[in-house]
């Protein structure tokens, strides 16, 4: 017998409704992400929303509402969405794996960058949030997604905040992941890196009109 593949396409259900795959994503043993994760942190959003965010996967905080950016990042992300004037509910927010990855030091549990095998098995579900909400644009969070949907020689610190050529949606662009600007050493440093997350989401504001 050969090596079990992970891959979600197996458990993507026949109607391909937001409703349809998140249930199904509920029940997806597509890699053993699952299972030491609390539950499957599907995208969340409207079938209409104009703009797409898509992260790396979900947090801490997520992982136990299971509700992507509901933590301290989403938090940021929230601002920055209010700086550039783009509404909540035109957004669709979601993340390249929809399960926790983590270690356990102590009682905390440490986020963990996930792996390429990992992301590709993971990625059917983003294709079919793609293609279901259809956004006019697709904003990629931080190097994990970026590399994820551009490939693996994207350089984010090269393109950030820039309109990227790609097919995936009429407006392409990559920024930082807002749990950066919570990364940032001291207030002024975290006060500037959230006005440029702001600034690259207004270039998106703008070319939407
Ligand atoms: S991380 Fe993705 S592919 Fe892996 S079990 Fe979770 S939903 Fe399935």
């Amino acid at each position: 017998m050969g090596r079990r593949v992970d891959d979600a396409t197996p458990f993507l259900p026949e109607r391909r409704t937001l409703s349809a795959l998140r249930e199904a994503a509920a029940g997806c043993r597509g890699c053993h992400l699952w299972r030491p994760a609390t539950q499957t942190v599907f995208g969340e959003g409207l079938k209409r929303a104009r703009v797409m965010f898509v992260g790396e996967q979900p947090g801490d905080k997520e992982d136990l509402a299971g509700r992507p950016f509901v933590g301290p990042a989403g938090k940021e992300l929230d601002k920055g969405l209010e700086a550039a004037g783009i509404a909540r509910d035109e957004a669709y927010v979601t993340n390249v794996v929809k399960h926790f990855k983590f270690e356990e030091r102590g009682r905390r549990r440490i986020h963990q960058t996930p792996k390429r095998f990992e992301i590709d098995a993971c990625k059917p579900w983003l294709a079919e949030e793609l293609h279901v909400v259809g956004p006019e644009a697709l904003v990629l969070l931080g190097a994990t997604a970026a590399k994820a949907l551009m490939g693996s020689a994207f350089r984010l610190t090269r393109h950030r905040g820039e309109l990227l050529d790609c097919e995936l949606a009429p407006i392409v662009t990559a920024t930082i992941h807002p749990s950066a600007i919570l990364r940032q050493r001291d207030d002024p440093a975290r006060a500037a890196e959230r006005e440029a997350f702001a600034d690259d989401l207004r270039v998106v504001a703008q070319a939407l009109g």
